[in-house]
């Protein structure tokens, strides 16, 4: 059989799914996921490996309209996952009624000259009657290659979904080693995945509020060290993501060090840090230095350490509280 390859982008409005979709299929946790909106900043890919097969899907922030350095810059880095794929997918929350932002999704879509195929997600929480009219709906907008009603969090579709792709995929040699799973740098996984257990700990404003810096990341043979420091906008903010003697920012660092332990499948020492960085998200140097395609660049030199003890918290030594504000986990699918 002919080895097929190729590059598939997610898009779609914040919350769609996007990012459950990818986990999903790669079968492993490489995205973060999180109820609030736009919590995806960088286009990441996760890869897809069959026998017959390799799939590199890239996640891309949501589509919005800008309103700051930061916002822009996800759009921005939105245009480039466009550049060099096979095959678009745009995926839209089924559970919801049709309405203007899906409108600015598909006209953004259409910049796409190739394949672009629509993704009704969340059908788990759908009853069926109510499909055929949101396709229809749909259709009137763009004439889509192909409409896959699924659900990223059970999986149900999903198979069809990529043996439907495979068919569209050139044949071609695999573009990563067959055992790599995202192109994402491990000290990024680790600020996302801090990332996401701050803003599930968080309300309101403080999830967006958050950026996540990987301080120092030294791996031993045994044990991985890991310092990061958490940016927030305001003290209050600050005060929130540390907690009442510091119970949050514990919280935080024992969800995000079991499950970093579990993807990087070593041991871990975590430190976190909280700072307070007023209007990071309209300061371009500090949103270039969050996206880690440029700040990869950079790397190689050695980073200080100059962050602050008071606000430390280990998360060596607490064990409450495992799993109740976890993110769905990826299911096992054979795909
Ligand atoms: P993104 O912003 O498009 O990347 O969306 P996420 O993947 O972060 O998902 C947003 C929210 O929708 C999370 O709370 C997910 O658990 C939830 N979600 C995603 N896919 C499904 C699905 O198929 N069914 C249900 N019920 N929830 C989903
Ligand atoms: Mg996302």
């Amino acid at each position: 059989m002919p080895f097929k390859s190729g590059f598939v982008a997610i898009v779609g409005r914040p919350n769609a799914g996007k990012s459950t979709l990818l986990n999903t299929l790669v079968g492993r946790k490489v995205a973060i996921v999180s109820p609030k909106p736009q919590t995806t900043r960088n286009r990441i890919q996760g890869i897809l490996n069959r026998d017959d097969a390799q799939i590199v899907l890239v996640d891309t922030p949501g589509i919005h309209k800008p309103e700051n350095v930061l916002s822009r810059q996800m759009m921005d880095d939105l245009q480039h996952a466009l550049e060099g794929i096979d095959i678009l997918a745009l995926i839209a929350d089924a559970s919801v009624n049709f309405g203007p932002g899906d409108r600015f999704a598909i006209e953004w879509a259409r910049r796409f000259h190739g394949p672009v195929y629509l993704l009704l997600n969340k059908i788990d929480r759908v009853a069926k009657p109510r499909l055929l009219p949101l396709i229809e709906r749909y259709s009137k907008e763009f004439e889509f290659a192909e409409v896959f009603p699924i659900s990223a969090l059970t999986g149900e579709g999903c198979l069809d979904l990529v043996n439907s792709w495979l068919e569209r995929l050139p044949e071609h040699q695999p573009y990563f080693p067959q055992d790599q799973f995202t192109d994402q740098p491990e000290r990024f996984v680790a600020a996302e995945i801090i990332r996401e257990k701050a803003i599930l700990t968080t309300r309101h404003e403080v999830p967006y509020a958050i950026a996540v810096m990987i301080d120092s990341f030294e791996e031993g043979p045994k044990l991985l060290r890991i310092r990061a420091t958490l940016y927030v906008e305001r003290e209050g903010q600050k005060a929130i993501l540390i907690g009442k003697r510091g119970a949050a920012i514990k919280a935080i660092g024992t969800h995000a060090r079991k499950e970093l332990e579990s993807i990087l499948d070593i041991h871990i020492f975590l430190e976190l840090f909280v700072k307070v960085q007023p209007g990071w998200r309209d300061n371009s140097s500090m949103v270039r230095q969050l996206d880690w395609h440029r700040q990869l660049e950079q790397i190689g030199g050695y980073q200080d350490n100059e962050a602050e003890e008071e606000d430390t918290a280990d998360g060596e030594d607490d064990d409450e509280n495992d799993d109740e504000d976890d993110a769905k986990a990826p299911q096992n699918l054979e795909l």
